[in-house]
């Protein structure tokens, strides 16, 4: 048997399309022009990459994007001051401040001073506890793609077993909640799982946040079942050049799942995509509007 490919450029640039023809109903009928400022602080180059990738979706999807780039020696405090000052500005409906951060300064402070309103990556302990606790919330990007991917096959989670491996706050932990949401059966696992093989081989649904190349071997992945691998790896390639590897070994998986993500192309577009829907959701939120219905 051979898995279907759950698209991610495809789904994406669809979600992408709706976001965009709603900014513009917005724009049109309201005058109101959804805004994303993302923080960089420092120079690492993955993290240029990505703040790029975003600010030009942004665009792209007719919203403003305010890009704030600071020295790799702010301070804790100067920090403080533009986190301050994005809260007030009316313009700016999204504030993500990408992470990692530089050591002198403590992610956790900073998360916890953006207006959980603007919160679009979902960090915000306001919106954690609000997605645990079952009511509205921004919820992180990535996760939310991870839910719609896994729609895309089956419409309905509810009864099915679900393990999601990797307990970050970024990616595990609100995904086993927004799993839970669906009513799957939620088992999350990590580095300290004992018997992590037998744990994937019960799951309909196998969320994969580890951040370990291939990993997830073939005859770890229940016949049929849903493989969603957020993982991204950088591994040697041929030629001296390195490639972009995810947490399942892709080859031998898809011979056994009934539907698999790719990497690249599976997860990482739907984040973006998932951005920018939490940014047109915060701005509605903030102007009073109904979400949307994207
Ligand atoms: P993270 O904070 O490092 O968390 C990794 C999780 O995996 C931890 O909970 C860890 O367990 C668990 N783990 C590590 N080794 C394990 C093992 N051998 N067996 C079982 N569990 C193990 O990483 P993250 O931020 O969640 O990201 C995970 C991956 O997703 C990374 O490859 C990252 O690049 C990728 N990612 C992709 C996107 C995207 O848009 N596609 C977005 C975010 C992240 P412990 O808690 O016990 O240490």
């Amino acid at each position: 048997m051979t898995a279907r490919i759950i698209d991610g450029k495809t789904i994406s640039a669809d979600l992408r399309g709706k976001v965009t023809d709603a900014v513009h109903r917005l724009r049109r009928d309201r005058g109101i022009v959804p805004g994303l400022a993302v923080v960089l602080v420092g120079e690492n180059p993955a993290s240029e990459v990505y703040v790029r990738n975003k600010s030009k979706a942004v665009t792209e999807a007719g919203m403003q994007a305010f890009d704030r780039k600071l020295p790799a020696t702010t301070s804790e405090t100067e920090l403080m001051s533009l986190i301050a000052a994005l809260n007030s500005d009316e313009q700016v409906n999204g504030i993500l401040v990408q992470l990692p951060l530089p050591k002198q300064i403590d992610a956790r402070k900073i998360i916890a001073a953006i207006d959980p309103a603007k919160d679009v990556d979902g960090f915000h302990p306001y919106n954690v506890g609000r997605l645990a606790s079952g009511f509205p919330a921004l919820v992180p990007c990535t996760p939310m793609g991870c839910v719609r991917l896994a729609k895309i096959v089956r419409p309905s989670l509810a009864g099915l077993e679900a393990v999601v491996i990797g307990r970050s706050n970024i990616v595990g932990k609100p995904m086993a909640q927004l799993l839970l949401a669906e009513n799957a059966t939620v088992t999350i696992a990590h580095s300290k799982t004992v018997d992590l093989a037998s744990v994937c081989r019960r799951a309909d649904l196998l969320v994969a946040a580890i951040g370990r190349p291939e990993l997830i071997r073939g005859d770890w992945i229940k016949p049929d079942a849903t493989v969603i691998d957020v993982g991204i790896n950088r591994v040697p390639g041929e030629g001296g050049k390195s490639r972009i590897v995810g947490d399942v070994n892709f080859v031998e998986a898809s011979k056994i799942a009934g539907a698999i993500t790719p990497v690249p192309g599976g997860v990482g577009p739907m984040t973006i995509a998932c951005l920018l829907l939490n940014t047109l959701r915060a701005a509605c939120g903030q102007k009073g509007l109904p979400a949307p219905n994207v």
